[in-house]
């Protein structure tokens, strides 16, 4: 669904401006993110990807279903229930571990430390009444129409 302006800012402000999964304060970049993904059809034309304008399940392409994020949480995510994507996070450091020397040296000298804790995405610890009047502006990242 193409989001209003008001809609988008509403979608900005719904987590204090900030990324509904890591909390990072939203850039000028930001994504507005089916939390039940919605998968676009598309033609391939020359090796790219043409979108149709059709979707598999037009009902979730409304706003309640839609979260702010950072455009790397949300590209990470791509067409992931919340559950596979939080499967995919709950495994990054054993992956970075596996793959990466510098983060083997890292944890061999105690820099770093891998955990088992648990990934609680931001918008689950969220609450409205602690972060009111917190960073909610907006503003700057949608349109000057909102100045
Ligand atoms: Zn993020």
């Amino acid at each position: 669904m193409k989001l209003s302006k008001s809609q988008r800012l509403k979608v900005f402000n719904k987590y204090g401006g900030k990324c509904s999964y890591c909390g990072c304060e939203l850039q000028k970049s930001w994504h507005a993110d089916h939390i039940k993904p919605v998968v676009r059809d598309f033609n391939l034309v020359k090796g790219k990807a043409v979108l149709t304008g059709k979707i598999s399940n037009p009902e979730l392409d409304v706003i309640e279903n839609i979260n702010p994020s950072c455009s790397s949480c949300n590209l990470y995510k791509g067409s992931m229930s919340i559950e596979a994507f939080r499967n995919l996070m709950q495994q990054q450091a054993r992956i970075a571990l596996k793959k990466s020397k510098n983060v083997r040296f890292a944890v061999k000298y105690g820099l770093i430390q891998i955990t088992d804790n648990p990934v609680v995405f931001y918008y689950e610890k969220f609450s409205s009444q602690e972060n009111i009047g917190t960073n909610v502006v907006g503003s700057n990242f949608l349109s000057k129409s909102y100045v």
